[in-house]
């Protein structure tokens, strides 16, 4: 095993943020995963990494700050937090995040104190989540196994079985096996994913309707210069890297208002430390004026009202019910797994590379093209075995795009 988490820590490193000679790499990791945070750091070093810098999370300490602390403490980012984010993203250097978490850490605490972190980090980040989202810098995301997440993923075993199934399930999704040669494979899979994305791109559509059995019925218009994306991004200084590990998703934007019809959720999603399940919503020129939740309802209400931007839609994503990832047969819990098991869509934000030359606008004019604004973004699972998305060309033709769940292209 030691092989296949020195390999999954380079390729995080190496490939994922793709550090340079020189830059700096900031990594977030809860401590419980200290040791592979080292891995990382030690990758990094390797590769001529300046400096790494650690921001140590802690879930139990999250949710006793939430339940705690002072009713104040949720309405600003304090200063130096501001400072240690964008000051490094300015500069471009690389960011690693390794997840590691329980679905439901923060399950049964106070809703308004959620909603109010959101809305400051949102206020108060705005910069460094602009720069992000523009991918000024070089980012990435991982995530490793804790006993609490591996234990909801398979109830039914020990937690030392647990934790090594879940480990299996997370090297397998990222191709590592340990013999040294999951970069090769990534770049061949890049490939695959570019193959895609150039025939959707080339295909110039007008916009997508979705139906399955689920009750999914809906129509997307894309903005006139949307583009396709996927596999790996650019950064401001020219560098590729990959910004979710796994990732088998080809994704754009939609046109903010353009979206009507119902969406019906194919898989439970695990939304700020709480499962949200059997979900659907209801949206007009791209507005979702109904949500109806099984469970969790209130929780994907308050996310869906965060700010004006968080109820409408941000991406548009592909993903084949045949994936990699789908044909585990798990539920991960965790959206960086179950988002590359499934078609998905995204409300909130949208990526400004979704439009020609969109890195280089200003929200404006991202507005003016018509991508969604917000302080959030969520992926959620649409995709089944018996989605079809058909496509519609700017001169009315139709062009199945998916058919039973997987590409038709
Ligand atoms: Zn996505
Ligand atoms: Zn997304």
């Amino acid at each position: 095993m030691q092989k296949k988490f020195e390999e999954y820590a380079k390729l995080l490193v190496e490939v994922g943020v793709n550090i340079q000679k020189g830059q700096n790499l900031v990594i977030s990791c809860p401590v419980d995963c200290a040791w592979f945070a080292r891995l990382c750091a030690k990758a990094a070093y390797e590769a001529g990494c300046r400096e790494v810098i650690m921001g140590w999370g802690d879930d139990q300490l999250n949710r006793e700050k939430y339940l705690h602390a002072a009713d104040d403490v949720f309405d600003f980012v304090p200063e130096w937090r501001i400072r240690l984010l964008t000051d490094y993203a300015k500069e471009g250097a690389a960011f690693l995040h390794i997840g590691g978490s329980d679905p439901e850490i923060l399950k049964g605490v106070d809703q308004d104190r959620l909603v109010r972190s959101s809305r400051s980090s949102g206020r108060d980040l705005k910069d460094y989540r602009q720069m992000q989202m523009s991918n000024a810098f070089p980012w990435a995301i991982g995530a490793i196994p804790v006993p609490s997440w591996a234990k909801k993923v398979f109830p039914d075993c020990s937690e030392e079985e647990a934790m090594e199934k879940l480990w299996d399930a997370i090297l397998t999704s990222v191709r590592v096996t340990g013999d040294g040669k999951a970069v090769q494979r990534w770049q061949e899979h890049l490939d695959t994913l570019q193959i895609r994305i150039d025939k959707l791109n080339a295909l110039r559509l007008e916009s997508l309707h979705y139906t399955n059995s689920l009750g999914t019925d809906l129509t997307i218009r894309l903005p006139e210069d949307h583009l396709w994306g996927g596999g790996d991004g650019v950064s401001k200084a020219g560098v590729h890297f990959i910004a979710n590990m796994p990732t088998e998703e080809i994704f754009t934007a939609p046109l903010k208002n353009g979206i009507d019809g119902v969406v019906y959720a194919s898989m439970p999603l695990v939304l700020k430390g709480e499962v949200v399940d059997k979900f659907h919503f209801v949206i007009k020129e791209g507005k979702i004026v109904e949500v109806h939740a099984q469970v969790g309802e209130e929780k994907l209400k308050a996310e869906t009202t965060l700010d004006e931007g968080a109820s409408y839609f941000g991406e548009v994503a592909l993903v084949p019910y045949d994936s990699p990832i789908r044909n585990q047969n798990l539920l991960f819990y965790e959206t960086l797994f179950d988002e590359n098991a499934a078609c998905h869509l995204a409300f909130g934000e949208a990526y400004a590379e979704c439009i020609k030359g969109g890195e280089e606008m200003s929200k404006e004019e991202l507005k003016a093209h018509g991508l969604n604004d917000s302080i959030t973004h969520v992926d959620f699972m649409v995709g089944t075995a018996d989605l079809s998305i058909t496509g519609r060309t700017h001169d009315g033709k139709e062009v199945p795009i998916f058919v039973n769940g997987n590409f038709a292209l």
